[in-house]
């Protein structure tokens, strides 16, 4: 191997690593190899035609800068695609590729297809100096279509899309999103932007994370530049903000945004905020700009139930044109109910698995990818199918188990979907609590102690507990 292909790779790398999820680094960038470094080419060695190809269709874009960063504008990336391993130490078969010849290699632009949802990371204009840009900075692969509608997000969704058919003029402005992390805020303010970029074409719509936009901020301040950042925010017609709980404790920050705020609002401009958690719990956030955020509509996006994960599922891989059998898909949303993100990851860790090892994608395989990455979930089954069982064994309703009754019946059976949620999956107490109506911890660790005592005291409850625990055994040894 020529040193110097190696070299050029590592710095490669060090950049890709920067612009995309460390899961995702490792599943598809660590098992490349470089091969060669001649004439500006330089030729990486991939384990197969699928790897190739989803290299080419999801990180076109960061491999082109890359190239460009580490070889100048003629670097050229060339791919040397293993189609058999060989044995013994014989060296394997590989293609290359692209086969016609290197000049007639143009990087495919799937700028605008959704495909290359889970990895953006903002626009690739990295180079670009100027602190302004009248871009949008909207992801074009966050759309409505593509985000999936569940009880979880209704609300959020539909104020969304209402924003985005009549922006600023709907009494939901400021509209505020907010949910837990991975729950699809980013994706759906997104889509709301790209609904009335659509639209509205002349509107300047733009999208900037809370961070950028204090960057921004203290830059203008140490430049003596205030009043030229005021005014570029004071030309918005779509304002979309992204995760402003960062606001918090930064006083002068939010002083500016105030001013700023206040004048697109008066002037009718559409205002998307989003946050980590409820205006009411943001902390360090003054008065007068909280109220201002109450002024609209505020609408919460929830943990996805199982179907809504099942839908989730089924979109993605529909879109990415890949084929898993349905109780693959079943066993992963049972698994996974942390996160969407997580969901997402888990599906492409899988992918990139079955493709490594040219297997198929079925259940065992599925399990082993989770054990691996998903340090939350070691056994196999969820809280909601914990939920799911326990109400049915008990004839209720899941709703049930989550609301405040305090029926004995009721009680009882959520203390014991509680005792299996702590025993058969690694959520915290505090987790699972929140699993159950947002209750704490101590009500967690009450109900466990409770189920064990009438376990101990109790035969014939002890044998339900057990009737229940065989259900939650045939699903996790499927
Ligand atoms: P957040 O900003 O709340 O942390 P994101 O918007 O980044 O979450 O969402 C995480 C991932 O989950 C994204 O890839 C997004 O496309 C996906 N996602 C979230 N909600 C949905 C949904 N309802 N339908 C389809 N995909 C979704
Ligand atoms: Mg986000």
């Amino acid at each position: 191997m020529n040193p110097d292909s190696r070299t050029a790779w590592n710095e490669c790398l060090q950049i890709i690593k920067e612009r995309i999820g460390e899961q995702t680094f490792k599943t598809w960038f660590k098992p490349i190899e470089p091969v060669k470094l001649e004439d500006d080419i330089l030729t990486i060695q991939v384990p197969s035609q699928f790897f190739y190809e989803w290299l080419e269709e999801h990180y076109v874009h960061v491999l082109k800068l890359a190239l460009n960063a580490v070889l100048g504008p003629n670097g050229k990336l060339e791919y040397s695609v293993i189609v058999d391993k060989g044995t013994n130490g014989s060296l394997p078969y590989t293609v290359k590729y692209p086969n016609k010849s290197p000049s007639a290699y143009a990087p495919k632009e799937r700028y605008g297809s959704r495909r290359q949802a889970a990895d953006y990371k903002g626009p690739f204009k990295v180079d670009v100096v100027q602190e302004y840009q009248l871009e949008s900075q909207l992801n074009p692969t966050y759309l409505f279509d593509n985000f999936i509608e569940g009880d979880c997000n209704r609300l959020a969704r539909s104020a969304g899309y209402a924003v985005a058919q009549k922006p600023g003029i709907t009494s939901f402005n400021p509209l505020m999103i907010y949910g837990g992390v991975g729950l699809g805020k980013t994706h759906l303010g997104h889509a709301i932007g790209n609904d009335i970029k659509q639209q509205f074409p002349d509107k300047f719509v733009l999208y900037v994370s809370s961070e950028k936009f204090i960057n921004q901020f203290i830059k203008a301040v140490q430049n003596n530049e205030i009043q030229e950042f005021t005014n570029f925010y004071l030309q918005v017609d779509v304002l979309i903000i992204d995760d402003v709980q960062f606001f918090s404790g930064k006083e002068k920050t939010q002083e500016i945004f105030f001013h700023i705020f206040n004048h697109l609002h008066q002037t009718s401009r559409q205002i998307v905020m989003t946050s980590d958690c409820a205006p009411r719990n943001l902390k360090g956030l003054q008065e007068r700009l909280l109220s201002r955020f109450k002024w609209g509509l505020t609408a919460d996006l929830q943990l996805p139930d199982f179907e809504t994960r099942i839908a989730i599922i089924n979109n993605k891989i529909e879109s990415e044109g890949i084929e898993i059998p349905g109780d693959v898909v079943e066993y992963l949303a049972y698994s996974v109910d942390t996160n969407i993100r997580e969901l997402e990851g888990v599906l492409i860790s899988l992918v990139a698995q079955a493709s490594l090892n040219r297997k198929e994608i079925d259940l065992e395989l599925a399990k082993q990818v989770l054990k691996n990455i998903v340090t939350d979930i070691e056994t196999e089954v969820g809280i909601d199918y914990i939920q799911k069982t326990v109400s049915e064994y008990y004839k209720l309703k899941v709703d049930q188990l989550k609301d405040k009754t305090r029926k004995k019946e009721i009680v009882i059976a959520r203390q014991i979907a509680m005792y299996f949620s702590k025993e058969y999956t690694n959520h915290s107490l505090k987790s699972i609590g929140y699993h159950f109506g947002g209750r704490d911890h101590s009500t967690v660790i009450h109900a466990v102690q409770s189920i064990n005592d009438l376990m101990d005291t109790n035969s014939n409850f002890k044998n339900s507990v057990e009737d229940i625990k065989k259900k939650l055994k045939i699903r996790a040894v499927y």
